[in-house]
């Protein structure tokens, strides 16, 4: 195994933007019907109900009054919970994509809710502004990524959701509805995390900050030493993160931190050969852990560190291609290394199959009522299986880890937590789940999935 290989492995395992796995079509004046959603990963049946672009919010509004069965909003569909496949229409906001009016002073602008941050970025970036943080990957829509509490990494850094301002949305009932600062303000934390369940949000005013740069440093260390210095490197660095690589006794740590320096060049991506050859590993070796121990710590020892130089969004973000599935949970800040560990602990033990690295990030509080950070920072633990395996295991082996340990499932990924779990999580659930009713009180907006969760019959 080539030691590059592996360390770009760590580094982005399973690269590639934007694989966006919906056959839509440009839009017509009216909304344009076409079959086939998957999600990302594949992992959720395909829906019998058709994509829908809308035109307009004419359009929009229509297509909620007059389609037969349940309506829902979709962004780039990277998400692994059951939010969006329905009966009726599966909704793309591709024609709600612009960058609106911007506020100099204050660093707000109002962004189309169907625009991929990606295509956002260096629109900003034009004005001179930028996300104040990004997670992994950038091909998320802004109202997907807010809509589950998305986030990246950084002890005084919070989730996209935390960010919003301002937005406008026509509800379940097909009403326009503005909440900002002028208007409904009250209600902006019920919809900054909102699953898409209040409303099909068509504008989103964001807090931006200054255009950046960052510097970005990778490196490797014995897995105890940084379990034992995470909290200072939060501490210590704008963005920390660390994988560990399973069956190797060592963790890759990423940080950045806002520079003036020059850019540098990067390295080309190698991650696709680097994940496969950890599966290559795994297919051979996983009867015999100590010769694959060491063969990745041969493979990793001496890895070359990254220093680079960018702008922020080109860094903090990159592309994804092996499919995976994913399970992350948030948990209180006193518990989230041991929760890791203990996870380490258990898959080392007994499940071989898995290769790729866990990830472990710290989100800063907000005030969002479905946020899994309204209570408090929150270390994030993630496990990842190859999209072909079996991931069961997630649901019965590793999910009562963190839910002994508090943990809150990321909206969007994994879990089997049903209404009253998360009622028993979040103190402003049934708030949440009153407010979906008076919004939508027909129950256009709900799924199977949604009507579980929120109890709506
Ligand atoms: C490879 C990969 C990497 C990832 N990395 C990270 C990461 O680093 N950090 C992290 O936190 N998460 C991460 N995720 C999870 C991902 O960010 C979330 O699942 C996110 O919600 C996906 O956004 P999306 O645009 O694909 O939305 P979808 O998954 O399509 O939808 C998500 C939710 O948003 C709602 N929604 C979409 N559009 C609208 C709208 N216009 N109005 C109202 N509601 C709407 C949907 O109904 C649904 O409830 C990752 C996922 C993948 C597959």
């Amino acid at each position: 195994m080539k030691r590059r290989t592996v360390l770009a492995t760590l580094g982005a395992f399973g690269v590639m933007g934007g694989s966006l796995n919906m056959r839509a079509q440009a839009a017509t004046k009216d909304s344009l019907k076409v079959a086939g959603w998957q999600n990302w990963s594949r992992s959720l049946p395909t829906p019998k109900a058709p994509i829908v672009v809308p035109e307009d919010k004419a359009a929009l509004k229509a297509l909620i009054n007059k389609t037969e069965g349940g309506v829902r909003p979709v962004g780039s569909g990277h998400s692994w919970t059951d939010l969006v496949p329905c009966d009726g229409a599966i909704v793309q906001l591709d024609n709600f994509n612009a960058i609106g009016a911007i506020d100099a002073d204050a660093q707000t602008a109002w962004l189309g809710a169907g625009a991929r941050l990606k295509d956002l970025s260096p629109g900003l970036a034009d004005k001179g502004l930028a996300f104040r943080n990004l997670g992994d990957i950038d091909v998320q829509t802004l109202a997907g990524s807010t809509s589950t509490a998305t986030h990246g990494t950084g002890a005084t850094l919070p989730c996209l959701a935390a960010e919003i301002k301002g937005l406008r949305m026509v509800t379940g009932a097909g009403e326009d509805m503005e909440i900002s600062a002028e208007k409904n303000s009250d209600l902006l934390p019920a919809a900054q995390v909102g699953l898409g369940a209040l409303g099909i949000l068509t504008e989103i005013q964001m807090q931006l900050v200054a255009r950046h740069k960052l510097h970005r440093r990778v490196w490797f260390a014995p897995y105890q030493d940084v379990l034992s210095n995470a909290e200072a490197y939060w501490a210590d660095n704008r963005n920390f993160e660390f994988m560990y690589l399973p069956f190797s006794d060592t963790a890759m740590c990423i940080s950045h931190n806002i520079t003036e320096a020059e850019d540098t060049r990067r390295e080309k991506d190698e991650s696709d050969d680097g994940v496969m050859q950890l599966k290559a590993l795994r297919d051979w070796l996983s009867w015999f852990p100590y010769l694959r121990k060491k063969l990745l710590a041969a493979a990793i020892s001496g890895a070359p560190e990254e220093d680079v130089v960018g702008e922020s969004w080109q860094l903090l973000s990159s592309a994804r291609n092996v499919h995976f599935n994913e399970m992350e949970f948030h948990l209180p800040v006193s518990e989230g290394l041991a929760a890791l560990d203990e996870v380490r602990a258990h898959i080392e033990r007994h499940r071989g199959d898995v290769f790729f690295p866990f990830e472990c990030r710290m989100t800063a509080q907000d005030s969002a009522w479905l946020s899994p950070f309204n209570d408090g920072p929150r270390i994030s633990v993630a496990v990842h299986t190859h999209a072909p395996d079996d991931y069961a295991f997630l649901f019965t082996e590793i999910e009562p880890i963190f839910r002994r340990r508090g943990g809150r499932p990321h909206w969007g990924k994994l879990n089997r937590l049903g209404g009253d779990d998360m009622r028993a999580l979040y103190p402003q659930f049934d708030g949440f789940a009153k407010l979906r009713t008076e919004l939508d009180p027909k129950g256009r907006l709900l799924n199977p999935y949604l009507r579980d969760l929120f109890g709506a019959g």
